[in-house]
């Protein structure tokens, strides 16, 4: 039996995939960051992956690393506002963390996440529970963690990512632009946790076959 791995056609899948669900749920993005944000949320997504996508073809990275290394600075540098360079930290740190790795195992693969994740905390200085992309993120992670297996732990941390998400739903935002509506933030599910959800959920569709 073979065993499922993170390699660089998976990687290169993934964020494929994930690229694809920031175009599909662009308007939802826009929708939930137009509630307690600027509204920006899904073009902004949208427009960096395109971008990513673009670079890819370009450089054809040879392993995990490099490809999210890839990702990252595309979306660093094509996308304003918070989400952008965050998503860029959570990516380049993953690739920092899969630098000249290869078939990747459940374990690498969850201390790649972990060092994403807080590279995530160090720059936006977010905890769980302030409402923002790190209430899905944190969960998924934690996840990642206690599995033995690459596909069944992906398929746990995206359940936990979207538990995650839900849950953002009642909190009031004590961090990014959601934060200056106050308790008024309550009562909308954050923007980027759905987009990380959307991160976890394109992962377990890149391991799946
Ligand atoms: P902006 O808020 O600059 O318009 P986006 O709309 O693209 O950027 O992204 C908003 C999302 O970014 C929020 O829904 C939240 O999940 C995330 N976010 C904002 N600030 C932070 C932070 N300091 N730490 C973690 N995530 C954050
Ligand atoms: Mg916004």
């Amino acid at each position: 039996m073979t065993a499922v791995a993170v390699n660089r056609d998976t990687t290169v899948d993934w964020m494929r995939r994930f690229a694809q669900e920031m175009a599909e749920h662009r308007q939802e993005l826009v929708e939930l960051d137009t509630a307690i944000g600027d509204g920006d949320h899904g073009t902004n997504m949208d427009r960096g992956m395109r971008k990513a996508m673009e670079k890819l073809a370009e450089s054809a990275p040879g392993d995990p690393g490099a490809v999210l290394k890839t990702v990252a600075m595309a979306l660093v540098s094509s996308v304003g506002g918070a989400a952008g360079p965050l998503y860029g930290t959570l990516l380049l740190q993953m690739g920092n963390a899969l630098a000249n790795r290869d078939e990747v195992d459940v374990v690498t693969f969850a201390a790649a996440w972990r060092r994403g994740l807080d590279g995530v905390v160090a720059r936006g200085k977010a905890q769980p529970g302030d409402k923002t992309m790190v209430d899905a993120l944190t969960p998924a992670v934690h996840a990642l963690e206690q599995a033995h297996d690459l596909d069944g732990g992906l398929v746990e941390a995206a359940q936990a990512a979207e538990q995650g998400m839900y849950a953002t739903t009642p909190l009031v935002a004590r961090r990014g632009r959601a934060s200056y509506l106050g308790e008024r933030s309550a009562g909308h599910q954050d923007p980027g946790a759905t987009s990380s959800y959307y991160l976890l959920r394109s992962a377990v569709a890149a391991l799946a076959d």
